[in-house]
């Protein structure tokens, strides 16, 4: 299984899960043209896009999905409930229809030749915001991000991982003494916004176990937190817990910028 994320956070999320024989786009928060000349980068293309998976219905996450289901007229898996809100949505309205699929939940989903998919609900400010678990073999790949608060089964689904893509959004005292208004830092830091670093350090004790190869922070503000920051509380976390740091694939997932391509 490879990765890359193209991009994480309030600027656009985007990334691709690979494996053998076909690919998962993860969000489609980015240009498609960014993710033409990306892809070209990697020796890759559009065909090695075979699904889409979305999170949620936020801008960040779906402003380019509309160009990507005309374009490539892949299927689109997510909730029920979310590909109903994206049959509405102005960004991908007119474009979603013959290529949504709705995956079941509670099952695993055979979204791809390589991967079979399951999700679950977190809590987030969305018409519905899910994490994924996405198997490939003897690996398991969860991501979860825009996540008010961690969950049982986010933290159950966490602790089965080869992988974890966990949000890292805000430190608390970047937030708290930054010049956001008072509605802003309320919607971010209460309980359906986004998880603090902090929160974050807390989820990775939760759910950290001798599985567990790779751990990339995900979806930092680039007003309330720095890279530096983020990382250090994670790696804290990882010491706290008694594992070697260097033991564990710990990586920042950058605004913006493209990660390197990553075998897991
Ligand atoms: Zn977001
Ligand atoms: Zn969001």
């Amino acid at each position: 299984m490879r990765f890359v994320s193209f991009s994480s956070g309030s600027c656009g999320n985007c990334s691709l899960l690979l494996g053998l024989h076909s690919g998962i786009m993860i969000d489609a928060g980015v240009s498609i043209r960014r993710i033409k000349k990306e892809l070209e980068s990697l020796h890759l293309g559009y065909a090695d896009i075979s699904a889409i998976l979305v999170t949620h219905d936020h801008g960040d996450h779906i402003r380019s999905l509309g160009s990507f289901c005309k374009r490539l007229a892949v299927p689109v898996w997510t909730t029920q409930v979310l590909n109903d809100a994206l049959l509405r949505h102005p960004f991908t309205r007119d474009w979603i229809g013959p290529c949504k699929q709705n995956l079941t939940p509670g099952v695993w989903n055979p979204v791809t030749e390589d991967f079979d998919v399951q999700y679950f609900v977190v809590p987030h400010d969305a018409t519905q915001c899910v994490g994924y678990a996405i198997r490939s073999g003897e690996e398991l790949f969860v991501l979860m991000t825009d996540m008010g608060h961690t969950t049982p089964e986010a933290l159950q689904w966490a602790s089965l991982a080869t992988t974890v893509v966990v949000e890292s959004n805000y430190d608390m005292d970047m937030l708290l003494g930054g010049d956001y208004p008072q509605e802003l830092k309320n919607r971010i830091s209460h309980g359906i916004g986004h998880l603090s670093n902090d929160a974050c350090a807390e989820a990775i004790a939760a759910f950290l176990h001798p599985g567990l190869k790779n751990l990339f922070l995900c979806h930092l503000s680039g007003n309330n937190n720095t890279p530096e920051l983020a990382y250090a509380s994670a790696r804290a976390a990882l010491m706290a817990a008694g594992v070697d740091p260097g033991t564990i694939n710990l990586r920042v997932l950058k605004r913006g910028i493209a990660s390197p391509l990553l075998v897991l």
